[in-house]
C-alpha cells in the first residue's frame, strides 16, 4: 500500500484518512490516479464522495460523469447490513477496510473489476449474518463472495484460529482468498488449464469429498514441503487460492516496504546471505524471483521487529521451494494475461 499525501499541504495521509490530520482538509481515495483529492473541488475534473461516506464505510471518490452513487469498491456489494443493528454494521465497518484494500490491489494488478449486479461475469460481496441467514458460510460461489460477520468479531476469530490450528487469519486474508476462486474461472481455459493442473494438480478431483477427507483426517504428513498452508493440501482449489492470497500479501507489503523506502543493511554476515539490499516496487519487477528475495528480507526483518514487541509474527509460513514455483506461476500468468 502506498503513502499518499494531501492535495493541499502534502502531508503524509493514509488510505483511510478522511480528513488531514495537519490542515483538516476534507479528503477521498481517487482510485483513478491513485492519489487523494479534494471532493467536489475542480469543475473540470469533478469528483463527488461515494454514496458510503455518510455511512463511514467509504472514502473513495466518484467521477460526476458517471451516472452512479457508489464507488467502484462499493459498486460490488449485493447484500449488506442494515444500518438499524448496530452490532452488524459495526461489523460491515471493518469488512469494508479489509475490502478497499483488495480492491486497492486488484487495480493495481490491473485485473478487471466489473460488479455482478450489471454484468453476469462480474463479482458480488454478501455480507451476511449467521444468525438471519443459517447454513451460509463465507465462502466464494459462481462469482459471489460471501462473507460472514462474526468473522470480524477478533475474539471469534481468534478461536476459530486456534481451533482450526491456522497460523493465520485476518479480514484481509479472507477476501484474498475468496477472490482467488473468482479469479481462478476468468484465467483459466482450454488453452492454458493443462499448465495449470501442472502445478496445482487436477482440479477434477470431487471437491466435496476432498473437504471431506481433509477435516477427517487432517493434511498429509510432508504437507509444508508442498503447500503454504495445511487447507492447501485439501483440494487443487484451495491450493490455488491459498497461494494467490499469499502472492496478494507479498506483493502488497513489498509495495508498502518500497514506499517507505526501506532498504538492509544487516550486521552479521549470515544475515547478510539471506537478504538482497532494497525493496523494489513489486508491480514494476518482472523477475519474481527479485520480489521473494527481497519479501523473504523484510519477513525476517519485520518478524523480529514484532517479537521485540512480544507480538506474533506477521508472516508466520515458510515457503518451501515448490510453493515458490507456484507464486512464481501466478506472477508470470498475470504479467502475460489481458483478460478483458
Ligand atoms: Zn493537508
Ligand atoms: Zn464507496
Ligand atoms: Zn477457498
Amino acid at each position: 500500500m502506498k503513502v499518499f499525501e494531501c492535495p493541499n499541504c502534502k502531508s503524509p495521509v493514509f488510505f483511510e484518512n478522511t480528513v488531514c490530520q495537519y490542515c483538516n482538509t476534507s479528503i477521498g481515495y481517487n482510485h483513478y490516479l491513485d492519489v487523494f483529492d479534494i471532493p467536489n473541488n475542480n469543475q473540470d475534473n469533478f469528483h463527488k464522495l461515494c454514496s458510503n461516506f455518510d455511512l463511514g464505510v467509504c472514502n473513495w471518490l466518484v467521477d460526476n460523469n458517471k451516472n452512479t452513487e457508489f464507488c467502484l469498491a462499493c459498486s460490488l456489494n449485493r447484500t449488506v447490513p442494515n444500518q438499524s443493528n448496530t452490532d452488524h454494521f459495526d461489523k460491515w465497518t471493518k469488512l469494508e477496510i479489509a475490502k478497499h484494500r483488495l480492491i486497492y490491489q486488484l487495480l493495481k494488478l490491473k485485473l478487471p473489476i466489473k460488479s455482478k449486479l450489471v454484468d453476469e461475469e462480474g463479482v458480488a460481496f454478501d455480507f451476511l449474518s449467521e444468525n438471519n441467514d443459517e447454513n451460509k458460510l463465507t465462502g466464494h460461489a459462481n462469482g459471489v463472495v460471501t462473507i460472514i460477520l462474526s468473522e470480524a468479531d477478533s475474539v471469534h476469530r481468534e478461536q476459530l484460529r486456534t481451533q482450526m490450528n491456522e497460523a493465520y487469519r485476518t479480514l484481509l486474508g479472507h477476501f484474498r482468498h475468496e477472490i482467488g476462486h473468482y479469479y481462478w474461472e476468468l484465467l483459466f481455459d482450454d488453452s492454458n488449464i493443462e499448465s495449470y493442473r501442472n502445478i496445482f494438480g487436477d482440479e477434477r478431483e470431487d471437491y466435496g469429498e476432498a473437504l471431506k477427507n481433509h477435516y477427517n483426517n487432517g493434511a498429509p504428513s510432508h504437507w509444508n514441503q508442498n503447500f503454504i498452508s495445511k487447507y492447501a493440501s485439501s483440494h487443487s482449489w484451495e491450493d490455488w487460492a491459498e497461494t494467490w492470497s499469499h502472492y496478494l500479501h507479498l506483493m502488497d507489503t513489498l509495495e508498502t516496504a518500497h514506499c517507505f523506502g526501506i532498504t538492509f543493511n544487516p550486521n552479521t554476515e549470515y544475515v547478510k546471505k539471506l537478504v538482497t539490499n532494497t525493496c523494489p516496487n513489486p508491480y514494476k519487477t518482472e523477475n519474481f524471483k527479485d520480489i521473494f528475495d527481497a519479501s523473504i528480507a523484510l519477513t525476517c526483518a519485520v518478524n523480529s521487529l514484532n517479537r521485540s514487541m512480544g507480538l506474533p509474527d506477521i508472516y508466520p509460513f515458510m515457503v518451501p521451494n515448490k510453493v515458490l514455483q507456484k507464486l512464481t506461476f501466478i506472477h508470470n500468468l498475470l504479467k502475460k494475461q489481458n483478460i478483458k
